[in-house]
């Protein structure tokens, strides 16, 4: 059986290399996700490509997130090791380096706007700091902790609304150079309203690139504006890392859960981030508490699960995809995704919805789901009801099947046709079962137009025995 719920992972120092790579593609990543705000742009370019090479190798085309920075604030430290901290030491937030001691804010614009403040979180919340007071143009911070501050890491002041620029001058250059990179989403770090998303769509279209872009619901700003944020998103990524700072750790699971649920309701890919897996950044098995944390995010029915320092910097990064895989598998064969709540909009809804009453209540089993779909919107309508078998996706954009890659149970499969009429006995359905889902005498469910691929025609819903 196909893993419905898809895999990300993160790359960084522990994967860069072929090997590495192929062995997470067996392990069953579905989209590879990059992290710009660490390593060069170059470094970014050449693993992207490798990930390409990779998986032409074995006649796959995953998908790609990069992730860009946004209005988000980071400390650098003078050595880059880091800033080690003892509890109780005092150390200074400035915009230039002052001493050993000092973390540099970028961006520096914001020091006055910090300096009213009274406390921060480092690195999601690891290193808590209280703020003492004014010195000259430094901010005097007490460790509440013993721990080693990496250079660029976040650093959050809760309740304080930055007045930032969207993009970071190095985002601005990924932006200026995206054609070079091969990405199915840009996901936006701490989205604060609908208009940055439709200030990164401006951008991606100016480029000329195709590129959805990912909403990052990782403060209170973005938990205010929810709802807009995730109508005008093509995908939103609950980035629990920051959001558990920026707002109290108690509230996670109830954002995580109307989050996901608000999604499926507007078709939209949602996944659930940082942390699933963190302890198998050294040790080969997960705790009890990540075991289950996977296995509620497939039973709150999440598209993806997303894996970050495990692969970017983890000691396990293979078996920390086999465990997620594992998880899901178990909990989707044998729990109940949690029902949706429908309103349809459209055609291409209604028959989605018929679809499903076809597939849960007809006497004779229905192996798959067949849509044909341009944009993905149909895929991802059939997605949103989060069924037991999979959506085969058929579409002639190679942008589509690799963003497909993130939807729930969606197996998307590439094809060019001319716009001919839809014939039960077109030779695509002999290709479909190469793919090794359904067999001959199969039934199934396939949603189409009266033609082949022509946009926003969805019409039809037929029953196609193999
Ligand atoms: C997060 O905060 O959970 C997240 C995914 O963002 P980043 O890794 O950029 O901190």
């Amino acid at each position: 059986m196909t893993r419905r719920t898809k895999i990300v992972a993160t790359i960084g120092p522990a994967t860069e290399s072929p090997e590495a790579i192929e062995k997470l593609i067996t392990a069953g990543v579905d989209f590879f996700r990059f992290n710009l705000k660490h390593n060069s742009l170059e470094w970014h370019k050449k693993a992207i490509e490798l990930i390409e090479r990779c998986c032409q190798k074995r006649n796959k085309k995953l998908g790609i997130i990069a992730d860009i920075q946004g209005p988000e604030l980071r400390v650098e430290t003078k050595d880059v090791e880091g800033l080690m901290v003892e509890e109780g030491e005092t150390i200074y937030l400035a915009k230039e380096f002052i001493n050993d001691k000092t973390l540099v804010i970028n961006p520096k614009e914001v020091f006055e706007q910090l300096a009213k403040g009274w406390e921060a979180y480092i690195d999601n919340g690891n290193l808590h700091l209280t703020f003492e007071g004014r010195q000259g143009e430094a901010i005097v911070a007490k460790a509440g902790s013993r721990y080693l501050i990496k250079n660029r890491k976040a650093i959050n002041v809760p309740g304080i609304g930055f007045d930032l620029p969207l993009f970071t001058q190095r985002d601005l250059e990924a932006l200026n150079r995206l054609k070079e990179l091969n990405v199915d989403y840009l996901a936006l770090s701490f989205v604060r309203s609908k208009d940055d998303i439709l200030e990164l769509k401006k951008i991606i279209k100016e480029k000329g690139v195709e590129a959805g872009v990912m909403a990052k619901i990782e403060n209170g700003s973005a938990i205010a504006n929810l709802k807009e944020i995730v109508d005008e998103s093509d995908a939103v990524m609950i980035a629990r890392g920051d959001l558990g700072v920026e707002v109290p750790i108690r509230q996670l699971a109830f954002w995580q859960k109307l989050i996901i649920q608000l999604c499926r309701q507007k078709n939209t890919p949602v996944l659930v981030a940082t942390q699933m897996l963190i302890s198998m950044v050294n040790n080969s098995h997960p705790t009890r508490a990540e075991a289950t944390d996977v296995a509620n995010a497939v039973y709150d029915a999440s598209d993806a699960l997303m894996l970050s320092e495990e692969t970017a910097v983890g000691n396990y990064p293979v078996r920390a995809v086999e465990e997620m895989d594992k998880i899901c598998r178990f909990v989707e064969e044998y729990g109940k995704v949690n029902d949706i709540k429908d309103e349809l909009e459209d055609a291409a809804e209604v028959l989605c919805d018929a679809a499903c009453r076809i597939i849960k209540e007809a006497k004779f089993p229905v192996k798959a789901v067949l849509v044909f779909t341009q944009s993905g919107k149909t895929a991802r309508i059939m997605a949103r009801h989060r069924l037991g078998i999979p959506v085969i996706a058929i579409t002639d954009k190679m942008r589509t099947y690799r963003q497909l890659n993130l939807s729930y149970g969606v197996i998307p499969y590439y094809k060019q046709f001319g716009k001919t009429e839809f014939r039960k006995d077109d030779p695509i359905f002999e290709e479909i079962k190469a793919l090794g889902v359904v067999m001959e005498g199969d039934d199934v469910v396939a949603i189409h137009g009266n033609n082949w691929l022509s946009s926003g025609s969805t019409s039809d819903l037929s029953v196609i025995r193999f």
